[in-house]
């Protein structure tokens, strides 16, 4: 295992609004999530117009998402044009980003305290809205033309990991690991295929590549 990093003190701040949101719309994480995949496959779809060494199948583009109610977690698959190691670092480790900084800048403007969290559905907050329902994050990418293959790692509180793993095609896994269900929060409702199905249709039906779904252990 490769030494945990600390996030940048930017990151850090996002990410602590975050795991302790008390937003309502907790929901919007799948949209997130769902909206890098589709920029990832577009990505890799215009690679493939410029790269003679890539070769899209465009029927082949799709987004997968997968629940496993024993493990309690929701996995969402793209074959993308995938994240090498520095990119994961880069990407997901930093808060650079168009959506997560423009969050950021205007939580500051209005000097809005981390309780008053009423404009996160303004925002695409990116990525870090997994930790909302998500105990833990498991990135795992591989990069167009690249052999190898990366295991990113979080439970966003003490830093993340980076280790390589083994991936056979390019693109993204994330796989998320629900928090327990408290009083007030049933996570686990993201481990239903109608609720999954659901927020699909109110939030991502301008998706163009297809969006399937698999279910084990049910
Ligand atoms: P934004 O989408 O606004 O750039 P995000 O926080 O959602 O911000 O994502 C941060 C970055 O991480 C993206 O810009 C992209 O480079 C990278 N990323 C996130 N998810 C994926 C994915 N599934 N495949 C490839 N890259 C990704
Ligand atoms: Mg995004």
């Amino acid at each position: 295992m490769s030494k945990k990093k600390a996030f940048k003190a930017e990151s850090k701040r996002l990410l602590d609004l975050m795991i302790n949101s008390i937003y309502t719309h907790k929901e919007i994480f799948l949209r997130e999530l769902i909206s890098n995949a589709s920029d990832a496959i577009d990505k890799y779809y215009y690679l493939s117009l410029s790269d003679e060494n890539i070769t899209a199948d465009r029927s082949a583009l799709k987004i997968q998402l997968s629940v496993d109610k024993e493990h309690r977690t929701l996995t969402i698959s793209d074959n993308g044009i995938g994240m090498n190691k520095d990119e994961l670092e880069e990407n997901l480790g930093t808060i650079a980003k168009s959506g997560s900084l423009a969050f950021k800048e205007k939580m500051e403007a209005e000097e809005k305290n981390d309780e008053d969290v009423d404009i996160i559905g303004q925002f695409g907050v990116g990525f870090y809205s997994a930790f909302m329902v998500a105990s833990d994050v498991v990135v795992e990418s591989r990069k167009a033309g690249e052999e190898e293959a990366y295991r990113w790692e979080s439970n966003a509180v003490d830093g993340y990991t980076i280790d390589k793993c083994e991936k056979a095609e390019h693109g993204t896994t994330i796989t998320l690991v629900l928090k327990e269900d408290s009083e007030d929060e049933k996570y686990s409702q993201y481990l239903e295929t109608y609720e999954i199905e659901n927020l699909i249709k109110k939030y991502s039906d301008y998706i163009r590549y297809p969006i399937t779904m698999f279910v084990s252990h049910e």
